[in-house]
C-alpha cells in the first residue's frame, strides 16, 4: 500500500489524459548529510540516468503530514507535484496512474517508463527502440 508518509523509493505518476509521466524519489538523508540530516527528501528525475545524482532535483520534504514543497518552489510546478503525491486517490480518479518502483525482471535495472513498469521489462531487454 503506497503512502507518501511512509514510502521511501521511487514513484512514477503517469497522467493518462496528457500522456506525460514524472518519476519521483523519496529518500532519507544520511545522518552526516550537510543538508537536512535525517529528514526525508523528495526529488524529481530530470535526466535520463537515474543512477546519476545530478539528474535528481530535490524540491520538498516528506514529512509525517505529507509532502511539503520547499518555500522557494511554492509558485512552481513542484507545488503541483507535491499535491499530486499527497492526493493519490483524488488524482487516480482524474486519470493518473501511480506506479511504485519496480525493476526489470530480466536484468534487474530500475524501470521508469510507464510501459516498462506495466510489462515488467525495460526497453533494452524488450528490444524496444
Ligand atoms: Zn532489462
Amino acid at each position: 500500500m503506497f503512502d507518501v508518509k511512509t514510502h521511501n523509493g521511487c514513484i512514477t505518476i503517469h497522467n493518462k489524459m496528457t500522456g506525460n509521466h514524472r518519476t519521483f524519489k523519496i529518500r532519507t538523508q544520511n545522518d552526516k548529510s550537510k543538508f537536512a540530516p535525517g529528514s526525508r527528501v523528495v526529488s524529481l528525475l530530470t535526466g535520463p540516468d537515474r543512477e546519476d545524482y545530478r539528474n535528481w532535483q530535490s524540491f520538498g520534504f516528506a514529512n509525517p503530514s505529507g509532502i511539503v514543497v520547499f518555500r522557494k518552489y511554492a509558485d512552481t510546478e513542484f507545488a503541483k507535484f507535491s499535491i499530486m503525491l499527497n492526493n493519490k486517490a483524488q488524482y487516480e480518479a482524474l486519470g493518473c496512474e501511480y506506479m511504485i518502483e519496480s525493476t526489470c525482471r530480466v536484468c534487474n535495472r530500475q524501470l521508469t517508463e510507464p510501459e516498462s513498469i506495466r510489462s515488467g521489462i525495460g526497453p533494452v531487454c524488450a528490444g524496444r527502440p
